[in-house]
């Protein structure tokens, strides 16, 4: 609740205590659905040191022909209240699993897991689950290739958003926990929650180059992993600086600006090409 509202006083003050200009937005994203506009880019995700794509992770847009730009920090948490979420989220499942099976690995290509973001309120839906091995099953993507990309908050609470991860990890769907110790359960959640991958916020991962000894929580997050046998990924790599010293701190697995920015699926078929030795 508390990160919640401070990512909405940060992403957009005028929605905060504007309620008509939410409702506005709510039924602008509405109809944008409708017609096709919003659309997905994918960001690599790299292996350290050499930064070698093998994964991406799906990140949902919306070019607004009269407000322009509108980033997902925005209209994703209006669709997360009005319910849109949930036709949305099954969309953009669908459609980076579909995108996904155009990159096989065995194609030479090196996407090998596809991380898809699934919101609180989807998990919530009962139905949630079924819905994903019914677009696992339609696509044809192996479950094991398929990450949900989850947060603490979604979580923590149980219930039936806590169901909905045990069920998707029974159906073989790895579980990743998104902006990993931002929230105020990380370590609990780990005990009751299937967790395979921790991806490391941003936040500390700024701090590992910053000063020579604040890399502190970032060591800490990767020795967790190593000791519980989760992946990390640490998040938003800026710099060859910060990509070094993340891999001397043990990190294997790294995405950011540094390596590459999120792209169209055409583009990343290209950089995937021009990757693979042949
Ligand atoms: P997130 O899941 O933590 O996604 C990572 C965000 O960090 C993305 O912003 C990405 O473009 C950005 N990023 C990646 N590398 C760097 C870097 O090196 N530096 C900086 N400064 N930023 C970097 P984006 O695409 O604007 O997404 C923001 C948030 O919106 C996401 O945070 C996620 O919470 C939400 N979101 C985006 N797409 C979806 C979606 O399809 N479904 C749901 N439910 N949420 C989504
Ligand atoms: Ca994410
Ligand atoms: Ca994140
Ligand atoms: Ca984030």
């Amino acid at each position: 609740k508390e990160r919640g509202k401070h990512r909405l006083a940060r992403y957009e003050p005028s929605l905060d205590h504007d309620a008509h200009e939410y409702a506005r937005l709510g039924a602008q994203l509405r109809r944008a659905i409708d017609e096709g506009e919003l659309y997905l880019v994918y960001q690599p995700i790299v292996e350290l040191p050499a930064g070698r794509t093998v994964a991406a992770e799906a990140l949902v847009r919306w070019q607004d022909p009269e407000r322009g730009f509108v980033p997902p920090d925005v209209f994703i948490p209006v669709a997360e209240r009005n319910g849109l979420i949930v036709p949305l989220g099954e969309w953009i499942l669908r459609e980076a699993c579909r995108q996904a099976t155009q990159w096989q690995p065995r194609d030479g290509h090196a996407v090998h897991r596809i991380s898809v973001n699934v919101s609180a309120r989807q998990l919530r839906e009962p139905a949630f689950p079924a819905t994903v091995a019914a677009i696992l099953a339609e696509t044809g993507l192996d479950a094991g290739r398929l990450v949900v990309e989850i947060t603490e908050t979604a979580v923590f609470d149980g219930g039936v958003a806590l169901d909905s991860v045990r069920a998707l990890h029974g159906l073989g769907v790895t579980v990743a926990l998104d902006d990993f110790g931002t929230g105020h359960s990380s370590l609990g959640l780990l005990r009751t929650c299937p967790v395979d991958v921790l991806k490391v916020d941003k936040s500390f991962v700024d701090e590992v180059t910053t000063q020579s000894d604040q890399a502190v929580i970032a060591t800490a997050l990767i020795q967790i992993a190593g000791g519980l046998r989760l992946q990390a990924v640490a998040e938003g790599v800026e710099t060859a600086d910060q990509a070094t010293r993340l891999h001397q701190l043990g990190y294997r697995y790294a995405q950011g600006y540094h390596f590459a920015r999120p792209m169209p699926a055409a583009d990343l078929t290209r950089l995937l090409q021009a990757d693979t030795p042949d």
